[in-house]
């Protein structure tokens, strides 16, 4: 445990050095103030930082992906697991909870109906009782009104005395307070596959509940962690860039448009897939299990940003387009919809600009020039999309 402690410590002082290695003037102020950080950690004197996790409209993935999370392993850090003063403390979360076990039985409270009253941690998050605290948002957030015109609800996080906890509604009393609002997984960040057509209940990611302008207490907008779901290393390597930057030893994270952290999603799955040496070549595989570029079964990996080749799923292995899936693209946020879907299809024309030829003859044919031909098409293609995008800044003009 000992040693998970100090991978954990390790790992953040590292990364606050690699990090803080791009800023020069910065690099040796920051390592001698991470460095007093860990020893602080060390000797039991740093107080934690809380963590509040709730739940909404989700499959519980991105807890189960947390779960795998190996180097360093955020469990043993998060439920307390960890010998010593832990400097993170989970205080709520409705999968894991461990607070609310054992402990609790044998402890001086017993296990008293107060001690076991789960909405108690959220009402006192509400009040500052866990000042500072990292607020992550699981699933997406359904909008409660519709419910209500129909007479009932859509997703609570708990009830008492017979008042309903409406996910929407402590979502948003707890961002009032929260030092840093992460949304992990693609349902929180984007609706998901909750919010896909035809969206019946309303669902929205965080930040389109919370506004796009909106800041946390540390000034800080919503961070975005997608994927379906996102892998457990990027949570952690997230969660971990957040808490120096609540200690004051990091910058927030740099964000692209979309509010995910560019040194995870700032290349797409296309950069960095193996198989786009066979992409160049014009070589398609036209069946699962070929070895070559999957463009024509319907990989979306040129208009998608994901780190997956890069980080691999759990322990550095797992990838989609490696292991012959094509990109379905669920780091996007148009996910599960157009263009995205149909997921095995190629990308729609309507994406690539009118004089470039269609992707869709190009497995037929091999050769530098319908190669470079294809390459021009997605490239425009992407451009394209990236301005089409759900949500997008961008001037939303397209080819159709
Ligand atoms: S289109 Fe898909 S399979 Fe082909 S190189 Fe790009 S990401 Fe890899
Ligand atoms: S490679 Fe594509 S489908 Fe796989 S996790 Fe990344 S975005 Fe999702």
């Amino acid at each position: 445990m000992e040693l998970n402690r100090r991978k954990f410590l390790t790992t953040s002082l590292m990364y606050a050095a690699i990090l803080a290695m791009s800023k020069t003037a910065e690099a040796n102020a920051t390592v001698r103030k991470a460095s007093k950080l860990v020893e602080r950690i060390l000797q039991g004197q740093e107080q934690p930082i809380h963590v509040i996790w709730i739940q909404g409209q989700t499959c519980s993935g991105d807890s189960v992906a947390l779960l795998n999370a190996v180097e360093p392993s955020i469990v043993d850090v998060l439920i307390g697991q960890v010998k010593g003063v832990p400097p993170v403390e989970l205080n709520y979360h409705p999968t894991l909870m461990a607070q609310w076990g054992v402990d609790h039985l044998e402890g001086p409270e017993g296990p008293t109906a107060q001690a076991w009253d789960a909405n108690r941690i959220l009402e006192e998050a509400a009040r500052g009782a866990y000042d500072p605290f990292v607020l992550i948002v699981e699933g997406s957030v359904p909008t409660e009104d519709q419910a209500k015109a129909a007479g009932g609800f859509f997703c609570t996080v708990g009830e008492k005395d017979g008042e309903e906890y409406y996910f929407e509604d402590w979502l948003k009393k707890l961002a009032q307070r929260a030092a840093a609002v992460v949304a992990i997984g693609t349902c929180a960040t984007y609706g998901g596959i909750p919010a896909g057509t035809p969206n019946p209940t309303g669902s929205r990611g965080v930040y389109d509940v919370l506004g796009r302008d909106w800041k946390s207490a540390l000034g800080l907008p919503v961070i975005n962690v997608p994927g379906c779901p996102a892998a457990g290393d990027w949570q952690v390597k997230t969660i971990a860039h957040l808490l120096l930057t609540v200690k004051g030893l990091l910058p927030p994270p740099e964000l692209d448009e979309f509010n995910r952290p560019t040194f995870l999603y700032g290349e797409t799955v296309h950069e960095t897939c193996s198989r786009g040496v066979y992409f160049g070549l014009g070589e398609f595989s036209k069946e699962y299990g070929a070895p070559f570029c999957m463009y024509a079964l319907g990989c979306k990996g040129p208009i998608v940003h994901c780190p997956l080749n890069k980080t691999g799923y759990v322990e550095g292995v797992g990838m989609c387009t490696e292991y012959g899936s094509p990109c379905i693209g669920c780091t996007e946020p148009d996910f599960p919809d157009e263009p995205l879907a149909p997921f095995l299809k190629e990308l729609p024309t309507f994406l690539l600009p009118p004089e470039t030829p269609t992707p869709v003859a190009a497995p037929a044919s091999k050769g530098a020039a319908v190669a470079g031909a294809v390459v021009g098409a997605i490239a425009a293609g992407s451009l394209v999309y990236a301005a089409t995008k759900k949500g997008s800044s961008g001037e939303g003009e397209t080819s159709e």
